[in-house]
C-alpha cells in the first residue's frame, strides 16, 4: 500500500487544500540530475558546486570547464528554478588554495562566502561561468552564497553578482544564528533566503556537524532551530520574498509540514526524499501544518517537538 500511494505522488508539491510548496532537488552536479528528473523536482533548490573543485585542490577548475558542468544542470529543468550555490570551501569542505592550513577552529574560520571574497578572482570567475552557462535557456537562474553573517557580506555577494553582470535573482543562505536574527537586514541586499539547517544547527547549539559525539544537538527538530527558522521565514513574508530550506530537515516528511507551517515557501532535498515529502504534505491543510508547527515551538526538546506535530498531524 505504502508503495502504491507513493507511486500516485506525482505532481508539485501542495499542501491537501493546495497551499504550493514547491519540491526541489538537492544536486551535487550533472550526475545526480536524472535522479532529480525522476522524482519529479520542480527544480533544483542547492546544486553544491563545490564537486568541480575537487579533482585539483591546488586551483580552480578553467571558466570553459565550469560553464559545460552548469549547463548541463541548467539544461535539465526548462522553465523550471535552478539554484546554484557558489563554491563553499573550508571547515567540512576544505581546498588547499583557498582554505588556510593553520586555523584552530574551522568552521569558525574563512570557509564561504568568506573565502570567496579573499579570493574575488575565483568567484568572478564562477559567476561569469555562470551567466555564460545560462545564455540562451529559458530557466530560471538563482544564485546564492554560503555563510552569509550580515547584511556587509549580503551586499558584497549582490555586488559581485552585478558586476559579472549576472542575469539571475541573487539570494543569501542562512546557515549562521546572526542571519536568522537580522533576515530583514539582509533582505535589503538579497532577493531571497534558504535555510541551510545542517550548519544552521551546528552554529545555534555550538556542536560541530562532524563530531558525533554532539549529534543529539544536530537535530533539526530542536525547537531553537525552529525559531530561527520562523524569524527567516516571517522576515521574508514581510519583505515580500521567498524563504525556502535546502538542509537535511526538508527530507523529513513530518518535518516538512513544520516548516511548511513555520511559513517556508519551498523544500529542495535528495532526489530520494521527494515522494515522501511530496505524499506528506499531500494530506494535511495549510491551517494543520500550522497548529503542527505551533506546537513544536511549544515544546521543550526535540522530541517532544515531533510528538507533537505528529498528534497534531494524526488529529489526535
Ligand atoms: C546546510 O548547511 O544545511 C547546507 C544545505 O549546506 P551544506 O550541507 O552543503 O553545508
Ligand atoms: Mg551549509
Amino acid at each position: 500500500a505504502r508503495k502504491a500511494a507513493l507511486a500516485a505522488s506525482s505532481g508539485p508539491g501542495a499542501t491537501s487544500d493546495g497551499h504550493k510548496v514547491p519540491l526541489l532537488a538537492n544536486v551535487g552536479g550533472p550526475a545526480d540530475v536524472p535522479a532529480a528528473v525522476e522524482a519529479g523536482a520542480e527544480g533544483v533548490g542547492l546544486f553544491r558546486t563545490e564537486f568541480l573543485f575537487l579533482d585539483d585542490s591546488h586551483r580552480a577548475p578553467s571558466e570553459e570547464k565550469q560553464v559545460e558542468a552548469y549547463r548541463k544542470v541548467l539544461e535539465a529543468f526548462p522553465e523550471g528554478r535552478v539554484v546554484v550555490r557558489v563554491l563553499d570551501a573550508g571547515a567540512d569542505k576544505p581546498l588547499d588554495f583557498l582554505t588556510p592550513g593553520d586555523e584552530p577552529n574551522p568552521a569558525l574560520g574563512v570557509r564561504g562566502l568568506r573565502s570567496l571574497l579573499d579570493h574575488p578572482d575565483v568567484l568572478r570567475t564562477q559567476l561569469t561561468a555562470l551567466a555564460k552557462a545560462a545564455e540562451g535557456l529559458p530557466v530560471y537562474l538563482e544564485v546564492m552564497a554560503p555563510m552569509v553573517a550580515d547584511r556587509i557580506d549580503a551586499k558584497a555577494f549582490a555586488d559581485a553578482c552585478r558586476e559579472a553582470g549576472l542575469q539571475a535573482k541573487f539570494g543569501a543562505m542562512v546557515e549562521i544564528p546572526s542571519a536568522a536574527l537580522r533576515a530583514r537586514s539582509i533582505l535589503q541586499e538579497v532577493e531571497f533566503l534558504s535555510l541551510g539547517t545542517n550548519d544552521l544547527a551546528q552554529y545555534t547549539f555550538a556542536a560541530d556537524r562532524q563530531v558525533g559525539a554532539v549529534s543529539r544537538l544536530q537535530d533539526p527538530w530542536q525547537p531553537a532551530l525552529l525559531d530561527l527558522v520562523a524569524a527567516s521565514a516571517e522576515a521574508a513574508k514581510a519583505e515580500g520574498k521567498s524563504c525556502g530550506v535546502c538542509g537535511e530537515a526538508a527530507a523529513d516528511p513530518l518535518l516538512a509540514c513544520v516548516l511548511t507551517g513555520l511559513g517556508v515557501t519551498s523544500l529542495s532535498m535528495g532526489a530520494a526524499s521527494i515522494p515522501y515529502v511530496r505524499a506528506s504534505l499531500a494530506k494535511h491543510t495549510l491551517a494543520q501544518c500550522e497548529r503542527a508547527a505551533a506546537a513544536a515551538r511549544a515544546a521543550d526538546t526535540a522530541q517532544e517537538a515531533r510528538v507533537a506535530a505528529q498528534a497534531v498531524l494524526s488529529g489526535e
